[in-house]
This record gives C-alpha cells, sequence and structure tokens, in this order.
C-alpha cells in the first residue's frame, strides 16, 4: 500500500491549494479526486471575483491553471473514489481502487447544491439558473428575479439580490420561514422584496435564457406564471461527508466541524472548503481554507513524535 504524509481527499479550489502549499512545503502528498479535477467550480462560465483577474476567467480555465500549479511542485493525484477512512494513527484511505495510507488527511470533497428536479433547472443553469446570488446576482441588474427557499440562505440571497435587481420573488413552499427571526424582519421590510407563500416551482420556463417559472399553490392546487430573467435555488445544500460521519464530527446538516486552524475532532485530520461548517462557500474562502489546512497538516507532521 503507498503511503502518503498528506493525503487530499477531493480537487477542487480548496483540495488543488492544500495540494500546492503541501507539496512546495516538501511533503509527499497526494490529491484523490473522483470526478473533474477543479470541482463544482469547473461549470463557471465566467468567475468575476476571484482576486487577480480582472477581466474574469472561466471556471475551467482557473481550475486547470491550479491543478497545474500545484502539478508543478509534486502534487500526486489520482482519480478514484473514496469509500471510507480508516482510523489511525496511520490512517487509511479505501478507494473504489487502491488503498493508500496517509500520516495526515485533507478532506476537501465539497458540497453539491440541493436541486429543485424540475424541468428547465439542468437545461438553463447558467442562462438564469444560478445556485449563488453572490457569484451571478450582479448580472441581474434592474430584472425581475426569483429565489426559492425558505432558510437564512434563501433570505440573504433575496436581500443580496434586492441591491441589483429591480424586483425579487421569495418562493417558499409553507407560509412560515424557516430564517432566523432578525433576518426574516430585515427582508420582509425592504420593499422590492415579495413573498409568495404555499408555493413550489414545477418549472423553470425558457428556450435559450429564463424567462419565467411555473409556479404550483400547494393549499389551492393554482397553476400561475411568474415572469422572471433569473431563478436562485437556495433549498439546502448536501455536503459529500458520508464516507467521513464515522470518524470525524459533523453538524446537524452533515457539515465537518472544524476550528480556526481547520483541524476536526479527530488529531491529523483536517477539512477546508465548503464541507465545512460555516464555509462562506466562495472560490476565494475555499482556497485560503486550502491554505490554512495544508499549514497545519505541515505543523501537525512536525511536532509529532
Ligand atoms: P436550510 O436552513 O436547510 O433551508 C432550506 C430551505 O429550503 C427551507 O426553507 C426548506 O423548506 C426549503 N426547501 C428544501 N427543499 C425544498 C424543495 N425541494 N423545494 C422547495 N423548498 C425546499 O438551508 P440554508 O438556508 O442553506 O441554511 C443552511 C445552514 O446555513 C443553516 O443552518 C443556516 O442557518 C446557515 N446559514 C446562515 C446564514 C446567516 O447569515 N446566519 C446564511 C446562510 C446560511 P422548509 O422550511 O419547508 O423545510
Amino acid at each position: 500500500m503507498s503511503k502518503y504524509e498528506v493525503i487530499i481527499i477531493g480537487g477542487g479550489p480548496a483540495g488543488l491549494t492544500s495540494g500546492l502549499y503541501a507539496s512546495r512545503a516538501g511533503l509527499k502528498s497526494l490529491l484523490i479526486e473522483r470526478g473533474i479535477f477543479g470541482g463544482q467550480i469547473v461549470n463557471a462560465r465566467q468567475v468575476d471575483n476571484y482576486p487577480g483577474f480582472p477581466e474574469g476567467i472561466s471556471g475551467f480555465e482557473l481550475a486547470s491553471l491550479m491543478h497545474e500549479q500545484a502539478a508543478k511542485y509534486g502534487l500526486e493525484t489520482v482519480n478514484t473514489e473514496v469509500m471510507s477512512l480508516k482510523p489511525g494513527p496511520v490512517y487509511t484511505i479505501v478507494t473504489s481502487g487502491d488503498n493508500y495510507e496517509a500520516e495526515t488527511v485533507i478532506i476537501t470533497a465539497g458540497s453539491e447544491n440541493r436541486k429543485l428536479g424540475v424541468p428547465g433547472e439542468a437545461e438553463l443553469l447558467g442562462q438564469g439558473v444560478s445556485y449563488c446570488a453572490t457569484c451571478d446576482g450582479f448580472l441581474f441588474r434592474d430584472m425581475n428575479v426569483a429565489v426559492v427557499g425558505g432558510g437564512d440562505t434563501a433570505i440573504t440571497d433575496a436581500m443580496e439580490l434586492s441591491e441589483h435587481a429591480s424586483k425579487v420573488y421569495l418562493i417558499h413552499r409553507r407560509d412560515q420561514l424557516r430564517a432566523s427571526q432578525i433576518l426574516q424582519q430585515k427582508a420582509l421590510s425592504r420593499p422590492k422584496l415579495q413573498p409568495i407563500w404555499n408555493s413550489v416551482v414545477e418549472e423553470v420556463i425558457g428556450d435559450t435564457r429564463v424567462n419565467g417559472l411555473q409556479l404550483r399553490n400547494v393549499k389551492t392546487g393554482e397553476i400561475s406564471k411568474l415572469d422572471v430573467a433569473g431563478v436562485f435555488v437556495a433549498i439546502g445544500i448536501i455536503p459529500n461527508s458520508q464516507a467521513f460521519a464515522d470518524i470525524v464530527e459533523l453538524d446537524e446538516a452533515g457539515l465537518i466541524k472544524t476550528n480556526e486552524l481547520m483541524a476536526t475532532s479527530k488529531p491529523g485530520i483536517f477539512a477546508a472548503g465548503d464541507i465545512r461548517t460555516n464555509s462562506p462557500r466562495q472560490v476565494a474562502g475555499a482556497v485560503g481554507d486550502g491554505a490554512t489546512a495544508a499549514l497545519s497538516a505541515f505543523k501537525y507532521l512536525s511536532e509529532k513524535v
């Protein structure tokens, strides 16, 4: 079984940055990715909020550059799926291919946005369908948009969007929001924000771009069309943490609990990026987390007796 000082699980911006820092620190490092290197950003046509690229950069290109930079300093990578992580002192990473041993592990497996699962949602992704108001809200200046969901993310997204859009509809499947009272009060007092209660999206309408939503009132059964140029889906996230649930502590949402050094509840296991509690879920944040986690892993190895 091959043995490494650091094994990184997940090849998004957090993982690739951990890999860059770990390999530059001279640690024998392996990054395991089950899909495409770059993670969620490879789907972003244009990333405008990552510093250093004033004209923006495609998510795919940004991910490729991050991968190339880490590989230049000796990061090894393998394409396989991690099935489980067995307890230390030397951790065993069981994959669908080979197994590996690691003195430290950095989990950067990310999370996925929960989908509505309705017609048009996948087809019009990036053409008016978005899961990130911070990333895409700017594109909807003076337009009508909708946010789906009733939690803190939906409310903060709706408030952020009301800075750009002319009207923000908040579509929620019940008549009570899940979001904190203080956020609810702030949001619902905004004149641009209009809640649509007891309603679900049945279809995202549009040929090449979103031009509306088909809604169904779950109380009355009434079907209606809402004219919007964009829809922001904020109905929760699904962390890719199942394989690690037995070994590190998770919060109630399934995200990995870390401290400010990205240390988890288990010595020698670190977590970074969207898979950790309180992640800002931004590329810049993931990159910062990834660097911190690698530096913490280096310190852990240096102090280990
Ligand atoms: P969340 O709290 O799980 O809320 C998800 C919302 O989406 C709920 O209102 C839920 O409706 C709705 N929903 C779920 N599945 C749906 C579906 N298939 N169709 C329609 N609606 C659906 O998720 P979140 O808002 O992303 O928040 C996650 C965590 O991050 C929370 O702990 C939150 O407090 C925290 N957070 C905090 C802040 C802050 O500023 N303090 C900001 C963002 C997030 P129901 O209510 O009917 O279940």
